[in-house]
């Protein structure tokens, strides 16, 4: 069952937790400071990630949900200290807004190695109350590290990137990724994900980690995205139900 997850070293301090065996890509992070550890996401929630974080950290951990989709908030219930955006806050504790059904649609969709003892019938979307509220601009102090809440809506309402100044890493969740972004869900919105993606671009960063696929991606991919938003946007085409538009190495789906 532990084979599920990939965990790669970003550096000393850092980790990549990733869910290859299924075709979402899924990638979490752990951050280990000196007082605390940061995990960024806690995936699918098929294989208890649990077990990884504490192989790697003997520290309090906090999970930090870059936004409450099911493939990023499935391990959460392993963790006692949960942080997620003001506005994402009833999507965890009230009401989860997709139904479970397009949920357990979409996590069957490719043949997908699941492990041994995961079943389908008693997977269900975690709901919880979060312990921590997270604001744009807010600091979360792992002790000698110190990462940054950038609010960046669009994906979704309450969607968040962390960035790390001393490192300038930027943990970009669904915001950017090698693949397909994805606003068309009723609760997305073009014009917020494009302005998000213009939002980031302001950041010295020295590298992306993305919350899906392939995980070395360049940096000018967040200028390359923003290009491809302002094509449409220019096309007059950047509002939902105008389907999938096709770039060089991503696509966006409105
Ligand atoms: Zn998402
Ligand atoms: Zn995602």
């Amino acid at each position: 069952m532990t084979d599920w997850f990939t965990v790669e070293k970003i550096d000393n301090q850092t980790f990549a937790i990733s869910e290859y065996k299924h075709w979402e890509e899924t990638h979490c992070y752990l951050l280990c400071g000196q007082e605390k550890a940061l995990l960024i996401d806690t995936g699918l929630g098929v294989s208890d990630i649990r077990k990884i974080v504490d192989s790697l950290a003997d520290l309090p951990v906090m999970a930090a949900t870059t936004h409450v989709h099911w493939d990023h908030i499935g391990g959460h219930r392993y963790f006692e200290n949960i942080a997620v955006h003001e506005l994402e806050k009833d999507w965890l504790s009230v009401k989860f807004p997709i139904p479970l059904q397009t949920v357990k649609n979409n996590l069957t969709k490719f043949p997908c190695d699941f492990p041994a003892g995961f079943d389908i019938d008693a997977y269900r979307v975690f709901q919880g109350v979060p312990q921590i509220v997270l604001h744009d601009g807010d600091w979360l102090d792992l002790g000698d590290r110190k990462i940054q809440v950038v609010h960046t809506p669009g994906h979704s309402p309450g969607h968040c990137c962390f960035y790390e100044p001393g490192r300038n890493y930027l943990f970009s969740g669904d915001l950017i990724y090698k693949g397909c972004l994805y606003a068309f869900y009723p609760t997305t919105d073009p014009q917020l994900f494009y302005h998000s993606v213009k939002r980031v671009q302001k950041y010295k960063i020295s590298r992306i980690l993305p919350g899906h696929h392939q995980l070395n991606i360049p940096v000018s991919m967040i200028d390359e995205i923003e290009a491809g938003f302002a094509q449409i946007e220019e096309s007059g085409k950047l509002k939902q139900g105008n389907g999938l538009f096709e770039f060089r190495d991503f696509q966006i789906q409105i």
